[in-house]
């Protein structure tokens, strides 16, 4: 019997995660390796997240709370909105597919940019949902394309902002001309996994223009500044009526009972992220002025890692590096970009030094 799968399923190729450190002892050998390739936190939990999960440990024979009680409430206080408007997710990754899956049949169509999060793509192929894929402008969203591509059966339009993979962001006014201008019943998720990172002046919390349209949601994760990207959770503010259907939709027990405590006790210690925040900056100055006397363009970043363009093809510069122990991140048809998560000053410094050996 052959086996019977959707089109779109069929075409689906697998998430291309960043190379895991034990992944690479294995292939290469290569032992004292460092990691760049996924934008994780290189400062690590806080050590209050630590404490926090040896506490937890004993009761790991409970399900967790399904509805994340305490941690909902905590982030309401943090965020001043109520606790009805916070959906947990394991991960905002889950929440992305849990969007699709609540709200997008195969009648419907989704709107997102490219090169973006590659699980907008995912989530709307895996789910047989029709999509448009706007390509970025200078790196940047295009919103007035963006705006173009909605129809009468779009349902959703994913933002990522800052984007991954290319660092850049939308400003304030740009994008609540977008929110205002789009059609009324369209969801808008305003993906902010690396918000905290962002300073520019012009950068918009995207919490601050929920009442420039109903159907907004702002989708956040404990994966990055805070560290957690093993726990997996996250988190989605939104209006209630669209938090009661994606609580129909989602699974019970979606979020683990330490990643709960976890993601409470990274709350609890907002100078870890203070301090994150200020390093991140300090390097992501830093890096960009030295790879620019390298010769690599640098697309100016407001999130925690770099979007370069070597002039050339990057994937042997990409497979050099790994043999000398860096892992960056390549992407299928952006062939002479890497993307480059900043690390401790030390990595980053390890990894200037590899490009500029295996540039030579
Ligand atoms: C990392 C990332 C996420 C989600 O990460 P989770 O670990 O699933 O919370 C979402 N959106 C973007 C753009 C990301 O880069």
């Amino acid at each position: 019997m052959t086996l019977k799968v959707i089109p779109s399923i069929e075409a689906l190729t697998p998430y291309e995660a960043g190379k895991p450190l034990e992944q690479l002892a294995r292939e290469l050998g290569v032992t004292d390796a460092i990691k760049l390739a996924s934008n994780e936190n290189p400062y690590g939990p806080s050590p209050k997240v630590v404490d926090a999960l040896r506490a937890a440990a004993p009761d790991v024979h409970r399900y967790p709370d399904s509805t994340g009680y305490r941690l909902r409430h905590r982030l309401a206080e943090r965020l001043k909105v109520s606790p009805e408007e916070i959906v947990l997710g394991n991960g905002s990754n889950e929440l992305l597919e849990l969007l699709v899956r609540t709200f997008c049949t195969r009648e419907s169509h989704v709107v997102f940019a490219e090169p973006s999060f590659v699980v907008y793509r995912m989530a709307s192929m895996a789910q047989g949902v029709p999509f448009t894929a706007v390509p970025l402008r200078d790196q940047t969203h295009d919103l007035e394309a963006l705006a173009r591509a909605v129809t009468p059966a779009t349902r959703l339009v994913f933002i990522a902002n800052p984007n991954n993979p290319t660092g850049t962001f939308v400003t304030r006014a740009r994008l609540t001309r977008f929110l205002e201008e789009i059609p009324a019943d369209v969801i808008v998720a305003l993906d902010e996994a690396y918000s905290e990172y962002a300073d520019a002046e012009d950068y918009p919390d995207g919490l601050t223009l929920r009442d420039r349209r109903r159907h907004l949601v702002v989708l956040r994760t404990f994966s990055k500044i805070h560290g957690l990207a093993a726990l997996r959770v996250g988190y989605a503010v939104a209006p209630t009526a669209v938090v009661q259907y994606m609580n129909r939709v989602r699974a019970p027990f979606n979020v683990s009972s330490l990643a709960q405590e976890a993601a409470i006790a990274a709350l609890d210690d907002p100078e870890h992220e203070q301090r994150c925040r200020a390093a991140n900056r300090a390097e992501r100055e830093r890096v960009t002025r030295a790879l620019s006397e390298l010769g690599v363009t640098v697309v100016p970043s407001q999130a925690n890692f770099l979007f370069i363009d070597l002039g050339r093809p990057a994937r042997p510069v990409y497979e050099a590096l790994l043999r000398r122990g860096v892992i960056v991140r390549p992407f299928t048809g952006l062939e002479n970009n890497l993307r480059v998560t900043l690390g401790t000053p030390d990595e980053n410094e390890r990894f200037l030094k590899a490009l500029a050996e295996v540039s030579k």
